[in-house]
């Protein structure tokens, strides 16, 4: 669905230099140590079709997707700029995917015994070895070869006959957490388990483990968040240029007595003669509904509280403290922007800022600044 800026509710913007000055910055953080950009979720919810040519441009070489079609929709938009690129699709070879993988020259990542023996048995039919990395779980327990499988496959190494194995992987459960014990343990049961696995590079950090020193960074970084301006050192200054700005229109302003109330299940009471500003945009476009009666929004320099429950469509902010003049039908007030982030939304909300960007809906004028 493609909006038009005349008859759009809302406005999303994405400031493309932003998202490359951010990968150029965590690369600066990663010390010469290459990263790939994960650009799962149409790329955090951001879009795929402008965001893979411009974090190509900035020098990426390798993509992370989960899905197969996602992958396809990387292999499309790096074609339609003219560059290569590996990608790699993490949730492996699905039963009878295996062949797209070929088509569209995408890389499984191979989670379990099963993963490995389908890779190997389809290898064996294209008569040549075919490239994956494998997936190690080091103590998440979510995805992945367990120590047990880990240990199989030294044992047997047959097992991978015909694989190319490109890269080992493993995923931190708390990177963002720089004290947080499991961050050695993983890394520990990482370097165990490689010793155990045929030589290739290895990658291991996101966005946060960028952070945790040398010993986390191996051969490929894989951030996602920070990319897109999430901060990846929470408790500390967002080290990140921010990406998104999302505006909404004001459709209609009302003045309204004490005692009266607004929205859907009359949540909020006036306690004062009131304005409310009504703007279009709500739960569907992905502003979520617990932000009712917490969230706020940003007009002329000023910070306005949003009022009663977000509804599907709408959402109303009360603007009695604005100077008259300001906050009219037309005006717009801003969601998300250099004065609020989508951590800050994401707090708001009960949530983080990555729920923030993969929620943001489809029914905006969306723009790209180059
Ligand atoms: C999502 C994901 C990443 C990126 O994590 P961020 O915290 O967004 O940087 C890296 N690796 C894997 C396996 C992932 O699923």
């Amino acid at each position: 669905m493609t909006i038009d800026k005349a008859s759009a509710g809302a406005f999303l913007t994405i400031d493309l230099a932003a998202l490359k000055d951010n990968y150029r910055r965590l690369c600066k953080q990663a010390a010469g140590v290459p990263l790939a950009a994960v650009v799962k979720a149409d790329a955090y919810g951001l879009g795929d079709a402008a965001c893979v040519p411009a974090l190509a441009e900035a020098g990426a070489e390798t993509f992370f997707v989960v899905q197969l079609a996602e992958g396809i929709a990387v292999r499309a938009a790096l074609a339609a700029c003219g560059r290569a690129a590996r990608v790699f699709i993490l949730l492996g070879p699905l039963p009878g995917s295996e062949p797209a993988f070929l088509q569209h020259e995408l890389i499984p990542v191979l989670n379990t015994l099963g993963d490995i023996e389908r890779w190997r048995a389809f290898a064996a039919r294209q008569g040549k070895p075919l490239p994956a990395a494998l997936h190690v779980d080091t103590g998440m327990n979510r995805l992945g070869l367990e120590p047990a499988e880990v240990a199989r496959l030294a044992d047997e190494p047959e097992l991978l006959s015909g694989i190319e194995v490109v890269l080992v992987m493993s995923h931190l459960a708390c990177a963002e957490e720089a004290e947080h014990p499991l961050n050695a343990s993983q890394l520990a049961r990482f370097q165990s388990a490689r010793a155990r696995l045929p030589r290739a590079p290895a990658s291991f950090a996101n966005s946060s483990a960028l952070f945790r020193g040398p010993d986390y960074l191996f051969d490929l970084g894989r951030p996602g968040a920070a990319l897109y301006g999430i901060n990846p050192t929470p408790g500390y200054p967002n080290p990140m240029g921010q990406v998104v700005n999302l505006q909404a229109r004001i459709l209609q302003v009302r003045t309204i007595d004490p005692a009266e109330t607004v929205g859907y299940g009359a949540t909020h009471s006036a306690r004062r003669r009131s304005r409310i500003a009504t703007v279009a945009l709500g739960y569907a476009d992905g502003y979520l509904r617990s932000l009712s009666n917490r969230g706020s929004g940003w007009i002329a320099g000023q910070r306005v509280p949003l009022v009663g429950r977000v509804s599907m469509d709408l959402a109303t902010f009360d603007v009695t403290d604005l100077p008259a003049g300001v906050a009219l039908p037309g005006a717009v007030i801003e969601l998300l922007g250099p004065t609020l982030d989508c951590d800050t939304l994401g707090e708001a909300a009960g949530t983080i800022g990555y729920e923030v960007l993969t929620s943001l809906g489809s029914r905006y004028h969306r723009s790209y600044h180059p």
